[in-house]
């Protein structure tokens, strides 16, 4: 009798327990068995602790979500939804030159709820536990890949094995795996560090994500459910470096400034944490029996929020191919197979890098720009066409729509 085909997942951050939650529950679960490592434990979500790394997820992963059949437990656990988004450049969050989203205007009761990083690995990893064909092992490390014709086998820290028909790597931006791979890269550090709190305030975040360009970096406000706001501050390094070792008040002081006063005066805020920002593109996504997904495989700036909501498309995407080809009775880690994959996830994600790393340079440019950005800014605001394409783009509406067209677990179990 053949053997299961078996997908080996590198990285049990939210790309890579999506796609094996995918696979594992989805329309071929009888077909394939899955295997997810990860070197740390998964962090468990608790509901009287507010995860400071928190995603603004798109309409589209949402969806994912539901396909999967874990959005009604996030929902219900703790999502905030953010149904405006204000940007802005100057010392007036309400200049004309200010944009205004609001879900309303195209018909959409929000534009994306903000969700914390432990919840949905938390209820991922669950909807995995449940699945008969998969097995999560954790504190594993990849330490060496050798790809052979039909299997490809991973050497582990610990001294154990394993060997898989194909190996997903989706352990982040400093993939092991592309590296022992030595699958190439372009990008270039941002030479600026995002610090990342919560922060309470006397005025109500009003269910907005409030975004200013400042000349050092962009600097995010995003609605928490319980009231507080997730602050995402992208600075030069050296100026993150002092923001991270200031007293509380100190920073506080100066977040106040920057935030213009938008949700009024900012009374508390919890342990600061920086991310060395960078971009980064893997040249190719695939290599004989192995593809990257997410981070590992490109990492935007985090300014637009789309980092992950990206890297759920390429699970969606990855899952759809893997079974298309289980159903045609083809070898799953075939290269011509994990292609179609590339083909269809590399441009968008390039385009989208691009689309990031330009903005971070358009609002870096020194006063002589500002003008100009002002110029802009108030044509897209003035245009509505163009605000309501934007809004439908950062809902992630119609990307990879034919890979999210999946059975409910409803209709899996009936
Ligand atoms: C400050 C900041 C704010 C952001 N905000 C947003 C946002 O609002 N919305 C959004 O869409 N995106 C956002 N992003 C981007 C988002 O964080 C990333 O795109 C996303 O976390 C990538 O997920 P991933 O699963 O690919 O990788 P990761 O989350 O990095 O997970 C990788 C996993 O692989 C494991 N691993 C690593 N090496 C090995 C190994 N050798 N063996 C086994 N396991 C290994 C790690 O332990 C980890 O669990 C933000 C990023 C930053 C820095």
């Amino acid at each position: 009798m053949a053997r299961t085909p078996t997908v080996l997942v590198a990285g049990a951050g939210v790309v890579g327990l999506a796609t094996a939650t995918l696979l594992a529950t989805g329309r071929c679960a009888d077909r394939v068995r899955v295997v997810v490592l990860d070197a740390r434990p998964i962090p468990r979500w608790r509901a009287d602790a507010l995860d400071p790394r928190v995603y603004a997820l798109s309409r589209a992963s949402q969806q994912l979500l539901e396909e999967i059949g874990v959005w009604q437990r996030v929902a219900e656990a703790r999502a905030a939804p953010y149904r405006r988004m204000r940007v802005w450049e100057g010392p007036d969050a309400y200049a004309p030159s200010a944009l205004d989203f609001d879900s309303a205007d195209i018909g959409e009761p929000d534009l994306g709820h903000i969700v914390e990083d432990a919840l949905l690995r938390t209820v991922l990893a669950d909807a995995l536990g449940t699945a008969p064909q998969a097995q999560l092992v954790i504190g594993a490390q990849i330490e060496s890949i050798d790809s052979q014709p039909g299997e490809v086998a991973v050497a582990l820290k610990d001294g154990g094995s394993m060997s898989a028909t194909v190996l997903l790597a989706a352990d982040g931006t400093d993939s092991t795996v592309r590296r022992l791979l030595d699958l190439r890269t372009a990008g270039h550090a941002y030479e600026q560090s995002a610090v990342v709190t919560h922060v309470k305030s006397s005025k109500s975040h009003e269910e907005t994500a409030w975004q200013r360009f400042l000349p050092g970096g962009p600097l995010a406000l995003l609605p928490l459910a319980d009231g507080s706001s997730s602050i995402v501050w992208s600075l030069p390094t050296a100026d993150a470096e002092r923001l991270l070792a200031a007293s509380d008040a100190e920073f506080l002081a100066e977040l106040a400034v920057a935030t213009t006063g938008v949700i009024g005066d900012l009374t508390s805020c919890s342990k600061r944490v920086g991310f060395p920002l960078q971009a980064l593109h893997a040249l190719r996504y695939t290599a004989p029996r192995v593809a990257l997904l997410g981070d590992a495989a490109h990492t935007v700036h985090p300014l637009a929020g789309q980092g992950m909501n990206l890297g759920l498309l390429d699970a969606a995407s990855i899952a759809a191919v893997i079974e298309d080809a289980l159903l045609a009775g083809e070898d799953i880690g075939d290269l011509k197979v994990l292609r179609r994959y590339e083909r269809e996830r590399k441009g968008d994600n390039l385009a989208m890098l691009a689309v990031f790393d330009g903005l971070n340079r358009l609002f870096g440019l020194p006063g002589w720009a500002a003008p100009l950005r002002g110029i802009g800014l108030r044509a897209v605001e003035a245009a509505d066409p163009v605000k309501r394409l934007l809004m439908q783009k950062a809902l992630g509406l119609g990307a990879g729509r034919k890979h999210r067209v999946r059975w409910s677990r409803a209709e899996l179990q009936a």
